[in-house]
């Protein structure tokens, strides 16, 4: 289960691979694909690996990547707000 999160601003890469060689979890793989300078970025090929750790955002010289901690099973309790409707009855005199 992931423990974070990477985000590859792929415009900004210049395909030099210390992301994938220095992640300690390989979750980084040079792309086939190219930016619009012709390199190939990483991308995430084993996400449920990624601790955050961000060590691919410090080791990155040209701030393409960087990761970040997620909650575990962030829980989204909708309908905690306590806002109860309740519908008054108006009796209303047809005069
Ligand atoms: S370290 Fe940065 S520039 Fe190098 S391949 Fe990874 S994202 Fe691209
Ligand atoms: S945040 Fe850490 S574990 Fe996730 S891709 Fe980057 S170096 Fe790898």
């Amino acid at each position: 289960m992931a423990r974070g999160s990477v985000q590859i601003v792929v415009e900004r890469c210049k395909a030099c691979g210390f992301c994938v060689e220095f992640c300690p979890t390989k979750v980084l793989e040079l792309s086939s694909a190219f930016n619009s300078k012709g390199y190939h970025p990483p991308h995430a090929v084993n996400p449920d690996k990624c601790s955050g750790c961000d060590l691919c955002g410090m080791y990155c010289p040209d701030f393409a990547i960087y990761g970040f901690r997620v909650k575990e099973a962030a829980k989204t309790a909708a309908g905690a707000d306590g806002a109860t409707e309740a519908e008054p009855e108006e009796a209303s005199d047809a005069s």
